[in-house]
């Protein structure tokens, strides 16, 4: 694994991004804004399961105006994503928000850009520049007039030409997003803008999909980046609950051990040497471990070829033999328990660590 990336530190809220800040796990409500008890009881699940950054849309002004109301009912910094509309965005600074995400295009005007970051920066409000493949291909897009490269250096071009005209402002409080649908071209797409500007990248690919295949494709997309050192906070997103994104982003980070939160299960997959049911095993651990916020790491092992070794190397693992299971803590086997008493004795170790 590649060392990170040095890239400058933001603070949105209480959160640090960048400057070799442990990596943001961040999700975004999928409330109507407006609807501010929906929104914020939204909010407080995604704290729950280890959400940092949390963004919402701001479509209309009923919407900007939801935001102080919204940002009195969580504990997480607020990020307003803003489209076309900069007025908006500057609904949303003086609401309060910790963050904006404005899509390079979407407000061509540059006084109104300019208005929009000389207002950013009086109350230190960071500006995500989040470029969508998806959006470089709207009919009156400036960006579509020049294009002889590939869609990953249209939109490296676009926001680095979103990039100068902050620079030119003088605001820094820069983020990037180079998001595609498509996995290679993010890859291209980031890697690319990764040593053309200092400032921190936030991860993700686009319309990722459903949570079955949209895991699948960010987790690569996002895990090789992560692994060249790119990437100072995350989004999984996903045509699903938002909790989901949260899970699958930290999952993403401990497997590169960029994480520490949370269990850690290794459970086999078992297969015809498995003498009990080690699949519904696995799964009722699973469930019971999403719990905990402690990095502990549980093994779930089907027979001895690999068991005993893997139970052994975890903080509690189980080897199973037939209708008996061998259970370990910290490397000592500690006692042997009956086929009917896996779960629960497992979950005993577990809680008395
Ligand atoms: S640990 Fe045993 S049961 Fe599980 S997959 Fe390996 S050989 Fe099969």
């Amino acid at each position: 694994m590649r060392l990170r990336r040095a890239s400058r530190a933001i603070r949105i809220g209480d959160v640090t991004v960048g400057g070799g800040a442990p990596v943001v796990v961040q999700s975004m409500a999928k409330t109507d804004t407006r609807n501010v008890k929906a929104t914020i009881d939204q909010i407080k699940g995604l704290e729950e399961c280890g959400c940092q950054l949390v963004r919402v849309a701001v479509p209309d002004r009923e919407a900007a105006e939801a935001i102080p109301a919204i940002k009195q009912g969580i504990n997480i910094p607020l990020i307003a994503d803003i489209h076309f509309d900069y007025r908006l965005a500057l609904m949303a600074i003086e609401g309060g928000v910790d963050g904006l995400r404005i899509n390079p295009g979407n407000i061509q005007d540059e006084e109104q850009i300019a208005q929009i970051v000389r207002a950013a920066k009086e109350r230190e409000v960071p500006i995500r520049i989040g470029v969508n493949a998806g959006s470089l291909f709207r009919p009156g897009r400036r960006h579509l007039e020049k294009q002889e490269s590939t869609i990953a250096n249209q939109m490296v071009n676009a926001a680095l030409e979103q990039i100068e005209l902050f620079e030119k402002l003088d605001f820094e409080l820069i983020k990037v997003a180079l998001k595609a649908f498509d996995v290679p071209t993010t890859i291209e797409a980031n890697r690319a803008i990764a040593d053309k500007m200092p400032y921190p990248i936030h991860l993700g690919i686009t319309e990722a999909g459903t949570p079955k295949k949209g895991v699948i494709r960010s987790a690569v997309g996002i895990g090789i980046l992560l692994h060249d050192g790119i990437g100072d906070t995350i989004r999984v997103s996903l045509s699903g609950d938002s909790h989901e994104e949260v899970i699958a982003g930290y999952e993403i980070l401990k497997s590169l051990d960029l994480s520490q939160r949370g269990p850690t299960l290794i459970s086999c997959p078992s297969c015809g040497r498995a003498e009990v049911d080690i699949v519904a095993l696995a799964n009722a651990v699973e469930e019971r471990l999403a719990r905990l916020e402690k990095p502990i790491k549980v093994a779930v092992m089907g027979c001895v070829v690999n068991g005993p070794g893997e139970a052994r190397d975890a903080d509690v693992g189980i080897a199973c033999g037939k209708g008996r299971g061998v259970i370990f803590r910290k490397g000592e086997q500690v006692r042997t328990v009956e086929e009917k008493d896996f779960l629960e004795a497992l979950m005993a170790e577990i809680e008395a660590l």
